[in-house]
């Protein structure tokens, strides 16, 4: 057989779709039985409206593209444009000011943390009450310790195009997209159609033979010409093994950030699809997600918090009454589910050089094999579906030379 996908999650099937599209049949192993049809938010960059008219599914935009930011004791809400934002009140006249003074600023060469490229920007006042909660909303990361480079490409490579931030916004080459919804798993339904999966085989390890791939599955071993590995950093570390021992131990130390997900009916009566809580409100909620489809989600933990896992059901639910109650005077909540992810959300953190560096030479000593997971394509949707694009080609160019 030609070439393996494995993992099912978003990578591994827009991976596949691209293989599809070059006439090839991937065939894909999957973990779990099958995979959750849950709505899933995404930003609609016109390269996610290009793939869903090619998938003829809908990705409509949410009805509320408002955002809610906790500031003193008050939420202030903005639309993604310039104008929505400077009147939101969430800058003060000083941070107005230094916002002004952001294109005088030079630009450096190397990376450094978010917080830094910030704080050097524009202030730390910026970075605490808009780009901290922003973070939070993108990958619960922690602005100290994400890399400008690897977490916030677009940003990065706007101070070495435009020379500044503001003068990137202002020309149009940078702006927060508005967000769209894919109900019940309709995007990963569409991307499915037509794949063969093989759906309750976990793949435990990944050998080389005789310049072919041996996939040790739960339904037995399996030969390909190309394995494309597109599960989390650390499953892929356990199933490369054999391949490269320090590779993989590189892998392993990915850092994901946990968080606990609590899903509940809560009606806000907040005109916005988020409310986002910065570090110095002293919450340990960072999100409530208040779209029109569902009840309501909200995120507490986060890179930095991951002892929120150790609390109990009943911790989380006394936890959550108080802080609502502090936030909003009232606490009627019905708690329908609390889900606890311990590895969730890659972290870009600095030093990442090293995992990307890795990954290249990890494919470069195995020709046929490709790393294709959200953790080497990037955080946005956008990363994963130029990612897929690229490997599809590299793995048709391998195949065919
Ligand atoms: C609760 C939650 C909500 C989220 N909501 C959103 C959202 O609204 N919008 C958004 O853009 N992103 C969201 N994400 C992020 C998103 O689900 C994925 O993390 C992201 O799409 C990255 O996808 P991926 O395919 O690289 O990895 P994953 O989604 O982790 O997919 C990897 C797949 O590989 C499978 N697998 C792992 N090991 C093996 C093995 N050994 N053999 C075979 N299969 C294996 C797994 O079962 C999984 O299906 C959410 C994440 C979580 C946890």
């Amino acid at each position: 057989m030609q070439v393996a996908v494995i993992g099912a999650g978003l990578s591994g099937l827009l991976v596949s779709h691209e293989l599809k599209k070059l006439g090839l049949s991937p065939v894909v192993f999957e973990k779990e039985p099958e995979i959750p049809s849950k709505t899933l938010i995404i930003p609609l960059f016109d390269e996610v409206k290009a793939l869903a008219k090619e998938l003829s599914t809908e990705i409509p935009p949410l009805k509320e593209q408002r955002r809610c930011i906790y500031k003193g004791g008050r939420l202030l809400s903005f639309r993604a444009s310039v104008f929505s934002l400077l009147t939101s009140g969430i800058f003060s006249l000083s941070e107005l000011f230094s916002i002004l003074k952001e294109p005088f600023i030079k630009p450096i060469k190397d990376d450094e943390s978010v917080a830094n490229f910030v704080k050097r920007r524009f202030d730390s006042k910026i970075l605490e009450s808009f780009v901290e909660p922003l973070i939070l909303e993108l990958c619960l990361g922690d602005v100290e310790s994400l890399s400008l480079k690897f977490a916030v490409r677009r940003v990065y490579e706007i101070e070495k195009t435009s020379s500044s931030v503001v003068k990137g916004v202002l020309g149009g080459n940078l702006k927060l997209p508005e967000l769209g919804f894919s109900k019940d798993g309709g995007l990963i339904k569409s991307l499915l159609r037509g794949l063969s999966v093989k759906f309750e085989n976990v793949v435990l390890r990944v050998r080389k033979k005789d310049g072919e791939f041996i996939l040790e599955a739960k339904d037995g071993k399996h030969k390909f010409s190309s394995v494309v590995v597109c599960t989390p950093a650390w499953a892929s570390a356990y199933m490369l093994r054999d391949l490269s021992w320090s590779a993989c131990e590189v892998l392993e130390s990915v850092f994901y950030a946990p968080f606990v997900l609590v899903r509940a009916t809560l009606k806000l009566g907040i005109p916005c699809h988020s409310v986002l809580f910065p570090s110095s409100s002293g919450f340990r909620i960072k999100r409530i997600s208040v779209s029109d489809f569902e009840d309501g989600v909200i995120y507490l933990g986060g890179a930095k918090e991951g002892e929120i896992l150790d609390l109990s059901d009943n911790e989380i639910i006394t936890l959550l009454k108080s802080e609502l109650l502090r936030i909003f005077g009232a606490n009627e909540i019905k708690i329908l589910a609390i889900e606890r992810y311990k590895r969730a959300i890659p972290q870009f953190n600095l030093g990442y050089d090293k995992v990307l560096e890795i990954v290249s030479a990890l494919e470069s000593e195995n020709p046929g094999l490709f790393i294709g997971s959200r953790f080497v394509f990037g955080p946005s949707i956008l990363d994963s579906i130029a990612g897929a694009k690229e490997i599809a080609k590299r793995v048709f160019a391998y195949l065919n030379k």
